[in-house]
């Protein structure tokens, strides 16, 4: 007999015979490429640690030394007594990096994203999300007093259409800078001219982009800039990072214009009523920061593998995305054949996820890959070599599936 109540049972049934139960596996080690989960050993292209910082030794010695200063908790909200020196000190230097007048710290990405896009619309207005926006974003749209909608992804005709038929009386045009399933990359100064168009605001939510894109690692905004994108800080007024991908660490960041900080302080409730993130966890992403700034053979690392990557997968018949960040899509259509295709790598000792429905949409189902500075090239061979075995396998079931249906 189920303690759940009848309905909620029903959707747990309906998801396993789907087959689309997530299950978990505890890792024994660090985040490194190669660990270990119940025993067996394994290579790993699913992590956000694209810079190799998570277990970096810099990283940790700080993180040390900030406990035995601060202690583990911070005690609080960062309104009445959790926000500390190592809090201060984190946001003037992420402020400075990004090019922007503040920053403001969350301790999760999902908070910042729900807390701001609620704190910056009202009844009356309309927010725009682009389609395959994160759970994140999308969550504070419905959350948000504001009417929701979302245009095809990075469709800015579509976008256009829609701002010129509203009659809300606020806009806020919201999209991930770097999509966190397919790869690719928002159309950042098209994104712009919209929202000047229709005196819009924009936010965007580059958690894949800091630290991986452009010569500085200042994400998309600085990605554009060979095309003459400048995206200053009145063109996109609102840019949120992450801290637990490319920094390898936890929490997140927004930047832009002062007023805007300070009425986000006021107003995010996210923000105002949760514990401040651990001080020693400040005080170690400033540490990843500046390896983050001053190492960038890192960024160019991940490059390089992503462009050899693509190069030898070209040969295979594969179908990626359309992307140039660490993150590598394989797009296998249905939910067994991605489950097989991830199947068959684990069996080669390599963990790749495969991504299925309602992550991402229905016929969609893909092994996701990501790239770390930290992977060795002998990590890409055995990855493109069991990738080879998955092709195979797909190949001939796709020359069943012809025969069958001939
Ligand atoms: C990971 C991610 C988030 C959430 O960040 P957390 O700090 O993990 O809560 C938000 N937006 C995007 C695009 C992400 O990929």
């Amino acid at each position: 007999m189920s303690i759940l109540l009848p309905h909620l049972l029903q959707k747990l049934r309906t998801r396993e015979e789907a087959g689309l139960m997530r299950s978990r596996l505890a890792r024994t080690g660090a985040q490194e490429p190669e660990f270990g989960i119940a025993g067996s050993h394994f290579l790993s292209f699913c992590s956000n640690d694209y810079l190799g910082l998570a277990n970096h030794p810099q990283v940790r010695h700080a993180f040390k030394l900030a406990v035995d200063r601060y202690g583990l908790g911070s005690g609080g909200s960062h309104m009445v007594t959790g926000h500390c020196v190592a809090h201060q000190a984190l946001e003037e230097e992420l402020a400075d990096f990004m090019g922007r007048d503040r920053a403001l710290l969350f301790s999760t990405g999902y908070m910042a994203n729900t807390g701001i896009i609620n704190a910056l619309t009202d009844t009356g207005g309309l927010i725009l999300q682009d389609s395959l926006n994160h759970a994140s974003l999308l969550d504070g749209g419905w959350l948000s007093k504001a009417e929701s909608c979302r245009y095809p992804h990075n469709d800015c005709a579509a976008l256009n259409e829609m701002l010129s038929k509203s009659t809300a009386s606020h806009h806020l045009i919201v999209s991930d800078g770097v999509f966190s399933m397919d790869g690719d990359l928002a159309p950042l100064p098209e994104l712009i001219e919209t929202a000047r168009r229709y005196g819009a605001w924009l936010m965007i939510d580059d958690a894949h982009g800091i630290g991986c894109l452009g010569a500085s690692g200042r994400g998309i905004a600085e990605a554009f800039a060979f095309g003459g994108c400048t995206a200053t800080q009145s063109e996109l007024p609102v840019l949120v990072g992450t801290l637990g991908k490319a920094f390898g660490s936890s929490g997140a960041f927004v930047v832009g214009d002062s007023e805007m900080i300070e009425y986000l302080i006021q107003f995010t409730r996210p923000y105002i009523y949760s514990t401040a993130m651990p001080p020693a966890v400040a005080e170690a992403t400033r540490t990843s920061l500046r390896l983050l700034r001053e190492e960038p053979w890192r960024r160019q690392r991940v490059q390089d593998l992503v462009i050899r990557f693509r190069e030898r997968v070209a040969g295979l018949p594969l179908q990626l995305t359309d992307s140039t960040s660490p993150i590598q899509a394989i797009i296998l259509g249905d939910v067994e054949t991605a489950m097989r295709a991830s199947m068959t790598l684990a069996q080669e000792g390599l963990h790749v996820s495969a991504i299925r429905p309602p992550t991402v949409p229905v016929g969609t189902s893909r092994l996701r890959i990501t790239f770390s500075a930290a992977h060795t090239d002998a990590h890409l061979d055995r990855l493109i070599s069991a990738l080879e075995r998955v092709s195979a396998d797909v190949s001939s079931e796709t020359q069943n599936l012809l025969r069958y249906r001939n």
